[in-house]
């Protein structure tokens, strides 16, 4: 079960959320695509237990049923192209289940756990899940289960089935003390890529209420009387595990008040793709001019404005007859060339080249220019840290410190900067991190 410190999150978590090297996923114009493979998510993250290990000696890794090479990379933080050339792989797209991995360099891992097995329960299958899903559920890794039950085929579930499954104790909690009289999230257990909200309510009003989720700063709004909202990002390759969300409130008279409140997290049912990429195309990512960009977005969308800025449902940046998605968000990208276990950061929808763009809720414009690698791109800030993008553009008709109500034109879809066609690559960052802009659409938040 551990999950946590495998992960290194948030050293990880920041490397990753490199802007590029998500939206280099969908480029492929300078790049040759020699595969592609798409799974269905498996629970693979969770799999098996990293292991405690003598450094001496290599650690032989075998490739379980929906394996790919990113998921066994992400498990035990290393690096893909590593574990590709430590076992002569030709094609890190075709791994096959039996199939034994040295894993190079991985060194013991000391990992205060969590959560931990306190004992076992039962567990009815239900239509439609699978040995991953139900590890889910209990926080259990998939092998858990299979050893716990001597499993000889877990791919052959029966509905009614009973399973033995670990019960867990996750840390515990707070208990509400003075000034906090209630908090509340929106999930109970939130997918990787969502967003999560807080409510937090205080016995009188506080001068400030932050939080703090795995690094990540939360600003909290005040809605009414001593009562705080936030929004958290849930990042899309954050391991499944509790988390805690630290709360502090500061009084008027200056004391500070803190209230750790748990946060499940489960993995999200995202696709997986390798891509094996040319030489040209991986010096490209290199240059200077391409971490300009990088910084450059990540400079205007690490300035919080401080109060929501929409209301409601987002609408659809395109129009309701035109939009056909092409590439969701948070599918798993993986490539030959380096570290870059990555994920989809965006949401694309096809069209055409000149298909009107719209904005989706009340926001500022804070960038409106080409680029490089997105081409043509629009940032809005709609307040709280939250962010939506607009990129390869054919044109852009607002300019930075605009006003934008729902539904004003902001463009036209195209096909600049790096990309293989036209199509609107859609960006939610909160925090500095991407989150699935459709559940925007979808619910209103907070
Ligand atoms: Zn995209």
């Amino acid at each position: 079960m551990n999950y946590q410190m495998e992960f290194k999150r948030w050293a990880i978590l920041n490397r990753r959320q490199d802007p590029l090297r998500y939206d280099f996923a969908y480029s492929g114009r300078f790049g040759l695509l020699l595969l592609l493979v798409c799974l269905l998510w498996p629970a693979a993250l969770a799999q098996a237990d990293s292991p405690t290990l003598d450094q001496n000696e290599p650690f032989v890794y075998t490739v379980q049923t929906d394996d790919t090479l990113i998921f066994i990379a992400l498990k035990y933080n290393l690096n893909m192209a590593d574990i590709a050339v430590a076992n002569h792989l030709r094609n890190p797209g075709l791994i096959l289940p039996g199939q034994q991995l040295i894993l190079p360099g991985i060194s013991p891992i000391s990992n205060p756990e969590s959560a931990e097995r306190i004992g076992e329960q039962l567990h009815t299958v239900q239509p439609g899940e699978t040995i991953g899903s139900i590890a889910n559920i209990y926080y259990a890794t998939p092998d858990d289960v299979i050893a716990l039950n001597n499993l000889s085929n877990p791919d052959l579930l029966q509905v009614g089935q009973t399973l033995k499954v670990p019960v867990i104790q996750p840390p515990l909690s707070d208990p509400l003390t003075w000034p906090f009289i209630g908090v509340t999230l929106s999930e109970p257990t939130i997918i990787q890529g969502r967003t999560l909200v807080a409510r937090v309510s205080l016995a009188e009003e506080a001068t400030a209420v932050v939080g703090d989720f795995e690094g990540q700063p939360v600003f909290f709004y005040r809605s009414s009387g001593a009562v705080y909202w936030g929004i958290v990002a849930i990042h899309a390759l954050i391991k499944p595990n509790v988390y805690q969300l630290h709360l502090t409130a500061t009084m008027p008279d200056g004391q500070i008040f803190s209230h750790a409140e748990n946060v499940k997290v489960m993995e999200g049912p995202y696709d997986s793709e390798a891509i094996l990429l040319d030489g040209s195309r991986a010096e490209l990512l290199q240059t200077e001019l391409i971490q300009e960009e990088r910084e450059k977005l990540a400079a205007l969308w690490s300035q919080i404005t401080p109060r929501p800025l929409w209301d409601g449902p987002f609408w659809f940046p395109i129009a309701e007859d035109a939009p056909r998605v092409t590439s969701a968000f948070g599918t798993r990208r993986s490539y030959n060339d380096s570290s870059d276990l990555s994920f989809h950061a965006g949401t694309d929808f096809g069209g055409g080249v000149g298909e009107p763009l719209y904005a989706p809720a009340g926001g500022i414009v804070v960038l409106a220019e080409p680029l490089m690698v997105r081409g043509n791109a629009v940032l809005i800030d709609h307040g709280m840290g939250l962010f939506s993008g607009y990129w390869h553009q054919s044109e852009i008709v607002v300019t930075p410190g605009q006003h934008v109500e729902p539904g004003d034109l902001i463009g036209y879809e195209g096909d600049t900067g790096l990309v293989t066609g036209p199509h609107l690559h859609w960006e939610f960052r909160l925090n500095g991190i991407a989150v699935d802009p459709l559940q925007w659409t979808r619910e209103s938040i907070p």
